[in-house]
């Protein structure tokens, strides 16, 4: 009888694990972040230990994002949601007024970090000027950002501290090495001029390692068209500067970069700024860091005017 009884709950459990999918996996926390660097430092740190959600569907434009009743349920149901800042998701105002759950641990994953103001053209009214959000593109940011995701994760699931904490440094490593390229990279250019043909996200790298970046847009809506004044004095700066570079940015049609290359013969160069990643990234197995490394080696070629 005995016997009878191991069996049957064996082939119960045979059952139940075969039939069980990783994400339904109940003994795992669940953990959701708004955007892509966030996404993978959590991927990094805690591997197959949660359950872990992408908010924005890959493609998705964070800028232009809006949260839905439905996402405000998807928070709900987590255990740990991770976010930016308030200037990058401004939605989260409303999923912290309307979540509920006893639960869920709400991560401003920017804590921390000094911001700095948007950069802003010469004789821009000052009161346009806001911080920021784009704090991850400096990888020292990044890793204040990947410190308070695993506070985050060890507070709420302390029996991986440990498996957590090793990964975190493993980590941690591999953001010093991409600040060591980065310098690498500053140390000795021709120039230090970047004309970005889309919305200023690079401000904290530019603030880090001095750089001039100009833009034809002056906001962070992918929406907000420049005006054909801002392009055609962006045009004039090239030809006086003699750069062959320009920059566009990721997940948007390149459509006034497209413009100032054919007026200059500028090369056209994706300068990615890791929002977001598209489905076909996220199967080739991007990460932050495969992401930066290629910006360093495209702003190398760029400012040695390769
Ligand atoms: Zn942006």
């Amino acid at each position: 009888m005995k016997k009878i009884i191991i069996a049957l709950l064996v082939g119960w459990m045979l059952v139940l694990n075969g039939c069980a999918p990783a994400q339904t996996d109940n003994d795992k926390i669940t953990v959701i972040t708004s955007l892509f660097p966030q996404y993978d430092f959590v991927r990094q740190i805690a591997q197959d230990k949660v359950n872990l959600t992408l908010l924005l569907p890959p493609g998705v434009e964070p800028h232009s994002f809006d949260a839905t009743p439905q996402t405000i349920v998807t928070i709900g149901n987590a255990d740990i949601f991770i976010y930016t800042n308030t200037m990058m998701e401004p939605w989260i105002e409303k999923v912290i007024d309307n979540v509920k759950s006893n639960k869920l641990v709400i991560v401003e994953s920017s804590q921390g970090i000094e911001y700095i103001e948007h950069g802003h053209e010469e004789g821009e009214e000052e009161e346009d000027e806001e911080l920021d959000p784009h704090v991850w593109l400096d990888p020292l940011n990044a890793k204040i950002m990947a410190q308070n995701i695993l506070d985050a994760l060890i507070s709420v699931d302390p029996d991986n501290a440990g498996f957590y904490q090793t990964n975190a440094n493993a980590l941690f490593l591999e953001l010093d090495d991409l600040k060591a390229e980065y310098d690498e990279v500053f140390l000795d250019p021709t120039h230090k001029t970047i004309i970005y043909g889309g919305h200023f996200a690079f401000g904290y790298l530019a603030n880090r390692y001095g750089l001039e970046i100009l833009s034809p847009y002056t906001g962070f809506s992918p929406n907000a068209e420049p005006t054909p004044q801002a392009i055609i004095e962006l045009i004039t700066r090239m030809t006086e500067l003699n750069i062959k570079t320009i920059y566009y940015q990721e997940l948007i049609d390149p459509k006034t970069a497209r413009v100032i290359a054919e007026q200059t013969g500028a090369k056209m160069v994706l300068l990615h700024g890791a929002h977001n990643v598209t489905s076909e990234e996220l199967q080739a197995g991007a990460t932050y860091i495969s992401i930066m490394r290629e910006n360093a080696l495209k702003l190398k070629k760029g400012f040695n005017n390769e």
